[in-house]
Parts: C-alpha cells; structure tokens; sequence
C-alpha cells in the first residue's frame, strides 16, 4: 500500500478523499492536514461531514494536522482552498511529495500535468520538466499533477472523442452547476433556492484556457501544444446538489451531422480499457438515447459518480451540432479524477519513489 496524505481534509473536496479512499486496494490515508483551526481536533469534531455515507471509525479518530505536517507518505492529495494551494502544493513538493492537485493554482504552468487520464495520459511527461528541490539544494523527487476545473472534466470527455475524429473548431457552453461546487457552507441558502445565479468567479476563463491544453499534444521539445479550438462558455450555479450539467454546441471541421456526432462518442474507447485502475469506470463515456436524459438525480452516480453522460445530440443551425453533458462534481470533477490521476501515475512508475530520493 501506498501512504498517502490529504491535504484540505475538512473540506467538501477532502471529504470525498475520506470516502473514496476507504478501502481503496492502492492506497492508505495516514496523515489529514487542514488549516489552524482544524489543527489538534480529532479529524470526526474538525469535519463538519456532509458525505452520504458514515464515516470510517479509524479515520473519525486522525488528529487533524497543520500544513507543516510531515508524515512519512508518498503521495499527497490536495482538496486546499486556492487562497494557500499555492504556496503549500510546491512546500510538498519541494520536500519530496507527490502532490495531485485539485486546485487551480499551477493547472496552466507549462511543466504541470493538467490530467484527464482518458483524454491526455501521455502528458504526465511533463513531470520530468519540474525541478522541486530541498533545503539542501538537491532535486526532491517531488512533483506536482492537477486535475481540470469541475465544470472543464465533463465538457472535455464529451469533446475529446469529437476532436480525434473530426478536429474542433469552436464550442459554446452553458453551465448549470451544483451547489456542492462551492465548497462547504458554499453559496448561502437564500441566495440558492428556487434561484439561479449567472456568475461564478473564474469559472468562465477556465473553461476556456484548461480545454486548449487538455485537447493539446506534445510538441517536439515535450511542452504542450494548446489546441486551436475556440470556446465560449456562461457559467451559472443552479439549486442542484451534485452534478455540473452543460448544454454544448459544436462547431467540428468538416461539419458531421449530429448522427455522425452520436457515432463518434458511442464507438470510442477508452485508452484505460484493461489497465485495470481501480476508480476507472467501465462505461467512462455514456451516450443516452432518451430525450429527458441526463438528469442530475437520475445519472450523477453513475460508475460511482465518474462516468460522464451525453445526451440530446442534435443537429444545430448555429454551430453544427449541440447536445447536453452531465458529470459529477466532487467525484469525477474532483477527489475521483485526482485518484484516477493517482492510479495512472501507479502505473506509470511515479509513485513511491520519495524514499529513494530522501
Ligand atoms: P472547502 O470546502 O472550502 O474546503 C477548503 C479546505 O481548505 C478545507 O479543508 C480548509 O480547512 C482548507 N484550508 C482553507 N484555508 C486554509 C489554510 N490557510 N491553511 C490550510 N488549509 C486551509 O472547498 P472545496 O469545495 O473542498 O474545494 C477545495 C479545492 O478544490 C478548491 O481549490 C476548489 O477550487 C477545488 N475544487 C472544488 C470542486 C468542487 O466541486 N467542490 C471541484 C474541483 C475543484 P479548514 O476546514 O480547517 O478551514
């Protein structure tokens, strides 16, 4: 087993770390490390738990530890507020961690992986351009992976299938996103129900940029080399638990027809088909017929909550072709993708490799 450490443990993000990790057959929570106020509390009192399913007695018992924690572990997931991610991410990293990210903080740097593993798993080489090195110096053997934006995951599953078989040209989405994708206590109640808010800070622009890289390829030196493709997006927060739902409209080169889109995403495999990791879902892509699908209540838990749903595919006399994708938040756009991240990087041999380096 590997030993792992989770950093933002008290968090909505950090709490699906908790759950997802119980009884994962790679690896052992050992270390939950939080802000001062959490510090010192055993981690049961330091969590306000909002997850479905109760919490694991062992875990209940971890005495919630501070950012200066050094906990004899491999790998470090990261579920930090983007306030102090900076900083504390590349403190792991240059001590020897492996950090897998969930924050924004170095998703656009040029040597960080921003990883989907079905759509860009080759671009975990760009971990061998990072450079974190110790007190003393000396290369640390750590590194930092992120994982897209909650709302970026499920858009770019749905787009990538389109972008090998066709090319991408232009996207336009609307986002409607759950409450969950704003942390706990989140977005004020009154604000919330029976409401939709058309502003999420920030939201729009990652749309935007973490597509381009993620649908990018490895140029010829190794740096990635952002696709061409043009996305518009509006962001809005509707009064939905979990799942970020998104109406896509296409602009694809040579101008497929929607039944050519339907197609495309149905006979796509997934590059991790029988690399048997453990979070990778046997149906990562569904394409649904019925023209009430995806809904959040009826296909958010879907694999778990990591299989991604698209439906509605129809022609579109603006772009080409539009349709609506469904993924889960807090599992796939989260804790799920960053474990997933962490299984390929298992696979790949860039795990468990800080004692060698200590
Ligand atoms: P959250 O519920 O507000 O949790 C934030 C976590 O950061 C808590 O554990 C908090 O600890 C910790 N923290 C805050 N200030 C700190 C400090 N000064 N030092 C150390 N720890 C500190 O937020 P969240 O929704 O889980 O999101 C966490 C991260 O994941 C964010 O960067 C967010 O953008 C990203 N993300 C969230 C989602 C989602 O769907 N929610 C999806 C993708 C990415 P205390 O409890 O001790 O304050």
């Amino acid at each position: 087993m590997l030993r792992v450490a989770i950093l933002g443990a008290t968090g909505a993000v950090g709490q699906t770390f908790v759950r997802l990790l119980s009884g994962h057959p790679l690896f052992e929570i050992v270390s939950l490390v939080a802000s001062e106020r959490s510090a010192g509390k055993p981690y049961r009192e330091a969590a306000h738990w909002i997850q479905s399913e109760p919490l694991d007695d062992r875990i209940g018992d971890l005495v919630v530890e501070g950012i200066d924690a050094a906990p004899d572990a491999d790998l470090a997931f990261s579920g930090l507020d983007a306030s102090v991610a900076g900083e504390v991410e590349a403190d792991w990293a240059r001590r020897g961690y492996a950090v897998v990210s969930n924050a924004r903080n170095y998703r656009m740097d040029p040597t960080v992986p921003l990883l989907i593993p079905e759509v860009n798993a080759d671009h975990i080489a760009l971990i061998d351009r990072q450079d974190w090195r110790g007190a003393d110096g000396q290369p640390s053997g750590g590194f930092i992976v992120t994982n897209p934006n909650c709302s970026t995951v499920g858009l770019v599953m749905a787009l990538k299938p389109l972008h090998d078989a066709f090319g991408v040209e232009a996207a336009h989405v609307v986002t409607m996103q759950a409450l969950s994708g704003a942390g706990y206590p989140g977005v004020a109640s009154l604000d919330a129900l029976g409401n939709v808010v058309p502003y999420i800070g920030g939201e729009e622009d990652k749309l935007t940029t973490e597509t381009r890289k993620l649908l990018g390829t490895l140029g010829s030196t190794g740096e990635v080399v952002e696709a061409e493709a043009v996305v518009s997006a509006q962001c809005n927060r509707v009064p939905v638990m979990d799942g970020h739902m998104e109406a896509v409209s296409v602009r694809l080169v040579g101008s497929p027809s929607a039944a050519d889109v339907a197609d495309a995403l149905r006979s796509w495999e997934s590059p991790l088909a029988g690399r048997g990791l453990p979070t990778a879902p046997a149906t990562p892509l569904l394409v649904t017929d019925d023209p009430t699908a995806p809904q959040p209540r009826t296909h958010v838990h879907l694999g778990g909550g990591m299989t991604v749903t698209v439906g509605r595919i129809q022609d579109c006399p603006v772009l080409g072709v539009k349709f609506v994708v469904l993924s889960h938040n807090t599992v796939r756009g989260a804790a799920g993708g960053a474990i997933l991240n962490a299984e390929l990087l298992h696979a790949e041999g860039r795990l468990g490799r800080r004692a060698d380096a200590a």
